[in-house]
């Protein structure tokens, strides 16, 4: 993988459980900047690094999101990557994320935003962008 900006190369493998996703390169149809190892689930916003596993260090420090949602102990749980695809392995998120996010109406970012901000919050997660 080239970094265009730190010219820095790093050898990365998409991770065995990921190899058919990494695949499916419809995702550029909608995100054509995207990183060519970041894919949805088919038919979701669910977002994956394929190379996590190997992932460069760069993305270990800084990881590619907008936001990052924190459980009640301050651990983080999830991130919003590129617009609006949460990466996370907490079960519960992911189900707020399907009951409540998931269905809001594709509102400008900015509402979008505030929104997702009130439900998980309410939900007990904090949210930092
Ligand atoms: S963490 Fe993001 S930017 Fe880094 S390799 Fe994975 S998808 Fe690409």
């Amino acid at each position: 993988m080239y970094n265009q900006y730190t010219s820095d190369e790093t050898e990365v493998f998409v991770d065995p459980d990921k190899r058919e996703l990494f695949l499916d390169k419809s995702i550029f149809k909608k995100l054509p900047e995207a990183c060519p190892f970041f894919r949805h689930m088919p038919e979701s916003e669910m977002a994956y690094c394929t190379v996590h596993s190997t992932r460069p260090d760069i993305c270990q420090d800084f990881s590619c999101w907008r936001m990052l949602i924190l459980n009640h102990i301050g651990r983080r749980v999830g991130r919003v990557m590129f617009r609006r695809s949460l990466v996370t392995e907490d079960a519960f998120l992911n189900r707020i994320w399907e009951e409540c996010i998931d269905p809001l109406p594709d509102n400008d970012d900015t509402v979008w935003d505030k929104e997702v901000v009130r439900v998980l919050t309410r939900a007990g997660y904090t949210v930092r962008q």
